[in-house]
């Protein structure tokens, strides 16, 4: 039997991490010979969900190529995904973002319009009866307080809530303060370069003849992350030129008050003042009560690119 590669985005986030191992873990259960990967270096978030479920990281991947089996989890894009994902086998894709894809043969694909992906892993472990231990249930725990911010952000459904719930029966811990202990842990970046910074979340994507990013931060201080205003606008200046980006939004969500303040610069920044109906000032505006990329930030963009 062939291996079967499992791994989320590049610049990993909890989901993309605990998805990873959690859908590895199902599909050795149903017989595979299964391995989960990272697609980069885990953030201080999920390094605190790993450590308070003891479980490892996985390897870092560095490659695929035609001779991999693959399943993606947690995003469906080849611009976030790792080096040759064009030529592999792409087997199976288990995700809660838009849809950007196109096969060649059938393949097993999932895809919900819930809050994280683990939920949505919750259910194939119930649908194939296999049981769920406590390590696994605190990973797709933390992978859905880390998606849906503790419940707060528009992506986050009853479903998400309620398998929550049952997570953190199994798991044993208490929600809001496992919660808000793993997001803060997320949100120190004192020890960080710019352009670390602004590469902890950050995910490009390609419309309508533009080419952007958008990157995230968890804060629980807006001040503090921009009081590094002038070295964050040098590194996002920089990917602007070497990646020819026509825009960058780079956001600070306060994740207490779910609040976002944007740094936006390029040639078509001005797209980030049409989605908001804000004006940048300094390059910065102040987004109320927007989080969420994929449901607020990304649509809003989308809609607004000439
Ligand atoms: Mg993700
Ligand atoms: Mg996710
Ligand atoms: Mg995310």
């Amino acid at each position: 039997m062939n291996k079967l590669y499992v791994f989320g985005h590049s610049n990993p986030d909890t989901d993309s991490i605990a998805s990873s191992i959690v859908f590895a873990n199902l599909q050795r259960a149903l017989g595979y010979d299964a391995t989960a990967y990272k697609l980069g270096e885990t953030n201080k978030e999920t390094k605190y969900a790993l450590k308070s479920f003891k479980v490892e990281e996985p390897q870092t991947l560095s490659s695929v190529d035609e001779t991999c089996d693959v399943a993606m989890v947690d995003n469906n894009e080849f611009s976030q995904s790792v080096s040759g994902i064009e030529k592999a086998h792409i087997k199976m894709v288990v995700d809660h973002h838009k849809i950007k894809f196109e096969t060649v043969e059938p393949i097993f694909y999932i895809t919900e319009p819930v809050g994280c992906t683990s939920t949505i892993l919750y259910k194939l472990y119930r649908q194939n009866d296999i049981q769920i231990d406590s390590q696994i249930s605190g990973l797709m725990l933390s992978a859905i307080i880390s998606d849906t911010l503790l419940f707060k952000s528009p992506t986050c459904t009853d479903q998400d809530k309620q398998i929550a719930q049952k997570l953190a029966s199994i798991a044993g811990v208490d929600i809001d303060s496992y919660g808000k202990d793993m997001l803060k842990a997320g949100t120190d970046i004192s020890d960080f370069t710019p352009f670390q910074v602004i590469n902890i979340d950050s995910k490009e994507f390609s419309d309508k003849n533009a080419r952007f990013e958008i990157s995230q931060v968890n804060a629980v201080d807006l001040d503090s992350v921009f009081s590094r205003q002038s070295e964050l606008e040098e590194a996002i200046n920089k990917e602007i030129q070497e990646k020819n980006l026509d825009f960058y939004m780079f956001a600070a969500t306060d994740i207490l008050n779910a609040n976002s303040k944007i740094i936006a610069m390029g040639n078509k920044a001005k797209t980030v003042e049409k989605a908001f109906g804000i004006s940048l000032s300094n390059n910065t505006a102040m987004l109320n009560n927007v989080v969420s990329r994929k449901k607020q930030m990304l649509p809003n963009i989308l809609n607004n690119l000439d």
